[in-house]
């Protein structure tokens, strides 16, 4: 058995592993989650929609 790499504290189950829980799988996916699907503060403006350009408002974009 290998120790949770979440609480390091128990060992890994069947069902869980390879964490010892679903509080620690569940630990596991949102830092995952945040990781991946975090908007970065630098991510461009979307392009503008050509069908929907009276609503394009110009602005000015601090990087
Ligand atoms: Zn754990």
């Amino acid at each position: 058995m290998s120790a949770c790499p979440i609480c390091k504290k128990r060992d890994a189950t069947e069902t869980f592993k390879p964490f010892c829980s679903k509080r620690c799988a569940d630990i596991d996916l949102s830092r995952w989650f945040n990781g991946n699907y975090a908007i970065p503060t630098s991510e461009p403006a979307p392009m503008p929609d050509p069908n929907n350009s009276a609503d394009v408002v110009p602005y000015s974009r601090e990087d």
